[in-house]
């Protein structure tokens, strides 16, 4: 039987607070969710070139009981209707609800996809059948990073004043969302 290998998609692996949209903790309120400057013009360059794009997004507000479920698939929804508008397709919305410390039972546990662990990040590429290799992650904070390097795909760190340092190394980093793009590009023709 002859066995076709289903292709290997590359993908842009996406933090949402501080990188995607302007970082407002906890929010669930669509009305105040706001694009970064730059984020659609770079996510319209990247998709021309063949990247799919993935939400990474650490939610603990679900286990402390701030938003339920609900009130976050709002916000995936408000999400993708404002890339809809812009021509960019997301191609997925991958959260951990955990926090060991939180007070929502099922979800106040120790797991392994908060990041910096890798787990939202590989089981997105088998779910979607990403190369991670020809794959990136773009973040604003180090456990972005982490968590990036730790799956394999090159990492990008959007510099910010809130950004706390640890040991892990971005491929690169990005003053903004423009210049990630332009790593990207420049890393690709190289
Ligand atoms: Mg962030
Ligand atoms: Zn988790």
């Amino acid at each position: 039987m002859l066995f076709l290998r289903a292709p290997m998609n590359k993908a842009i692996f996406l933090d949402k607070d501080g990188t995607l949209i302007e970082n407002i903790p906890y929010n669930v309120n669509c009305n105040a969710i706001k694009l970064v400057p730059g984020v659609v013009s770079g996510l319209r360059k990247l998709q021309s070139h063949g990247y799919r794009f993935i939400i990474i997004t650490n939610q603990s507000g679900l286990a402390k009981g701030y938003f339920t479920v609900q009130e976050l698939e709002k916000v995936r929804q408000h999400l993708e209707g404002l890339f809809n508008k812009q021509d960019i397709k997301l191609d997925g919305f991958y959260y951990c609800p955990h926090y060991s410390k939180g007070i929502i039972e099922e979800y106040s546990v120790e797991c392994n996809c908060r990041k910096p662990k890798p787990g939202l990040l590989l089981k997105a590429a088998i779910d979607l059948s990403i190369d991670v290799s020809r794959s990136w992650f773009i973040g604003d904070s180090f456990s972005d990073v982490e968590a990036g390097n730790a799956c394999g795909c090159k990492t990008i760190l959007l510099r910010n004043k809130r950004s706390q340092q640890n040991s892990s190394k971005p491929y690169s980093i990005a003053v903004d969302f423009p210049q990630a793009t332009q790593h990207i590009l420049n890393s690709d023709q190289a």
